[in-house]
């Protein structure tokens, strides 16, 4: 038996049996996983306050016979001000819809922990929630790897940064100059700008990142391309953007 203390960022919850809770988390060391509270319903002390989705705490667990057993969790940042306002709400549960459906369990990964923690928070404060979101997608895509090298044409090798205008061949993952594009359905046109924003989210780190800023009038456009494409990768609507439509109509 395996006694593990870590940080852990609570994905969803639901209620099992008379008493207890399934919880699906994102720990600091191991990745996304789920485990089984026993009475958490019953026992305040052991868990107070700390099964909201998008909570960071502070979690134990036992590992037993391949299954995890919650044994206490502590909260620590609830991010408050994402429960006071619906759309910001929406978007943190849009990204947590995508770290559960998208992301593989019991796989390490730090860096998307942090991330998923530095989103939450920017959602909570940032005068500007789709410019986080967007921010976050491009990084997130990236991670997992679904993004091309966006720093020259795919075919014939032309730097980014010769020309003012590419096609993103977004479901085939391609990246081309006007000569090569194909003009397949999926193809998006992005302005150096653009580009160059694109790129910068992948590499800059995860506490700078946050400064960058997609143009206004691009924003709505990159926003809707990258959510009918994880939706086709996932193979099914998102709960959270179902319910954003109804808050924005526009977008
Ligand atoms: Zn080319």
């Amino acid at each position: 038996m395996n006694s593990v203390h870590t940080e852990a960022i609570i994905l969803s919850t639901k209620d099992h049996g008379e008493s207890d809770r399934l919880i699906r988390f994102f720990s600091n060391e191991k990745g996304s996983l789920r485990g089984i509270a026993k009475g958490a319903r019953r026992s305040r002390e052991r868990f107070v306050h700390s099964f909201e989705p998008f909570s960071v705490v502070e979690l134990k667990y036992l590992e037993r016979r391949g299954l995890i057993w919650v044994e206490s969790s502590r909260l620590q940042e609830p991010f408050l001000a994402l429960r006071k306002d619906l759309e910001r709400w929406g978007y943190a549960a849009l990204i947590t819809e995508l770290v559960l459906e998208m992301v593989p369990e019991s796989e390490p990964n730090p860096d998307l922990f942090f991330l998923l923690k530095e989103a939450y928070a920017r959602f909570s404060e940032e005068r500007e929630p789709i410019n986080v979101l967007l921010l976050f997608l491009f990084r997130f895509l990236d991670f997992l790897g679904y993004l091309p090298a966006m720093d020259a044409c795919s075919k014939c090798r032309k730097p980014a940064c010769e020309l003012t205008r590419w096609w993103w061949g977004v479901k085939r993952g391609v990246f081309a100059c006007p000569d090569h594009r194909s003009f397949d359905d999926d193809e998006f046109p992005l302005d150096l700008g653009t580009v160059t924003l694109i790129q910068k989210s992948r590499r800059l780190s995860l506490d700078t990142v946050w400064r960058l800023c997609f143009k206004r009038d691009k924003r709505n456009a990159l926003l809707e391309v990258l959510i009918e494409w994880v939706k086709e990768l996932i193979q099914k609507d998102l709960n959270s953007v179902r319910m954003l439509r109804k808050l924005r109509p526009a977008s």
